[in-house]
């Protein structure tokens, strides 16, 4: 993993990409010209293919960042009178909850605390209380504090009372399993720049085929049209729009190494390492994560900050870069916490190593023990 002297992108997305990555964007295409719409098709057969879809999901991939992928699902897959039920404990489940205020659409936001998954029970009570839940839109892995969400669980529940689920895997899509054989779902939303390990600037939706030709007319906007993408693209073999050439390029090369890697088991059991490579060295030097281990998805470990007064992230983040890693601050809205990506082209070393040079910050900064200042009870 060669990656010159560029810091370490420590970070949920944009991540460290490989230097094959890279150089698979040193190309201009044509948006019209079919070896480049070759390309496309490929990469959407093979991201079906992650989740086991057949014939029965297909991939409409949108120009834009993740969130422009989830705001079309919604729009798309939920029909204007539909009701949206939120399973919200954190950043990305609010953002839904706006995106359908946005767009329209009924939501009822459940809350839920933010180091606690969404369980099937929780959605089960939710929807026998308000039979006019026609949908709900879960966040799998909740990136703001790392949290994984029990998908299989609720896809079940979803299955039984025959409401339409909508995922947002946008951290956890080619890391964590999902089959879709066994946990059915309407849609699920992923992007280019997160497990994959491309460049950013590409989202996708992979939908059952069913409810995605049924959505026509259901869409707020031409850009986000996915139907219109989609049947476009069918037709034309075409980007309706100019595609983001060379981040779909990147995105084949990083899909090759992402299959000669070993696919989602390997990518999934590599940021394992790293997650657990980071935790026991962190904890090592009196830090502590904010999630139970339980619950901690291997892809961002929030932890809390040192109570030390000597402690300040602004600092702290500007000597971690200093010696080549990018941290992430918190996004938690009671603690004050930073977070650590374990995601990207990066191994077990460079958690090590991630790890020895924040030991070196707190020293730099006087601070003697990383510990926070509230044991859990
Ligand atoms: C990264 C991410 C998104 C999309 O964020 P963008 O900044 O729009 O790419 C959405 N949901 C989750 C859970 C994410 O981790």
């Amino acid at each position: 993993m060669i990656r010159g002297n560029d810091p370490i992108l420590l970070t949920p997305g944009p991540l460290t990409t490989s230097l094959e990555t890279k150089q698979a964007m040193l190309r201009d295409w044509g948006s019209w010209d079919g070896a480049f719409n070759q390309i496309t098709a490929s990469i959407c057969r093979d991201l079906v293919d992650v989740v086991h879809g057949g014939d029965d999901y297909v991939c409409v991939p949108l120009q834009g960042s993740g969130t422009f992928a989830v705001e079309a699902a919604i729009g798309n897959l939920v029909p204007r009178q539909g009701r949206v039920l939120v399973p919200n404990n954190g950043a990305y489940c609010a953002r839904i909850v706006r995106i359908c205020k946005y767009l329209n659409r009924a939501v009822v936001d459940l809350a839920i605390p933010e180091d606690r998954p969404a369980t099937a029970a929780a959605v089960e009570a939710a929807l026998a209380a308000d039979a006019s839940i026609s949908h709900v839109a879960l966040v799998h892995c909740e990136t703001g504090a790392g949290l994984h969400n029990d998908l299989e669980g609720i896809a079940e529940v979803c299955r039984a009372r025959g409401k339409g689920l909508i995922v947002d895997a946008m951290s956890s899509f080619a890391a964590l399993p999902i089959d879709v054989r066994a946990t059915p779902f309407d849609a699920l939303i992923a992007a280019s720049g997160k497990c994959l390990e491309g460049a950013p600037g590409m989202g996708f939706v992979l939908a059952r085929r069913e409810t995605l030709l049924a959505s026509a007319g259901n869409s707020h906007s031409l850009a986000m049209d996915l139907h219109d993408q989609f049947t476009y693209m069918q037709r034309t073999t075409q980007w309706r729009f100019t595609p983001p050439t060379h981040v779909v390029a990147a995105l084949r090369s990083a899909i090759d190494q992402f299959v000669a890697e070993g696919g989602q088991p390997a990518r999934g059991a590599r940021y394992a390492a790293n997650c657990a490579t980071l935790v026991e060295g962190m904890r090592a030097l009196g830090f502590r994560p904010f999630l139970e281990p339980a619950v901690q998805a291997p892809i961002i470990v929030t932890f809390h900050a040192p109570s030390d007064p000597a402690y300040q992230f602004k600092a702290f983040y500007d000597r971690v870069r200093a010696r080549g890693y990018i941290l992430y601050p918190g996004k938690l809205t009671q603690v004050e916490t930073f977070r650590v990506g374990c995601i990207g082209a990066i191994d077990a070393n460079e958690m090590r190593n991630v790890v020895s040079a924040i030991g070196a910050t707190l020293r730099d900064m006087g601070i003697g023990s990383a510990a926070p200042a509230l044991r859990a009870a």
